[in-house]
């Protein structure tokens, strides 16, 4: 009942692929530390449109997969 409250798979806003948003992901909701660079850089010249600046992390976590 709980699977569905683990994790939650995203698209990358700057490469639309999986991205994980959960706590492990500092990068969330981009997939890694490359595509948040590029979307910071596209903010730098377009208006900034998206209005998820601050994310849920009240989530319960405590899947060790991903860790290292
Ligand atoms: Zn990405």
């Amino acid at each position: 009942m709980d699977t569905s409250t683990q994790e939650r798979v995203v698209a990358c806003p700057s490469c639309n692929g999986r991205s994980v948003f959960s706590a492990q992901n500092i990068y969330r909701p981009f997939c890694s530390a490359h595509c948040k660079n590029l979307d910071l850089g596209a903010w730098a010249d377009e208006a900034f449109r998206l209005g998820a600046d601050a994310p849920p992390d009240d989530m319960p976590f405590g899947d060790p997969k991903a860790a290292n």
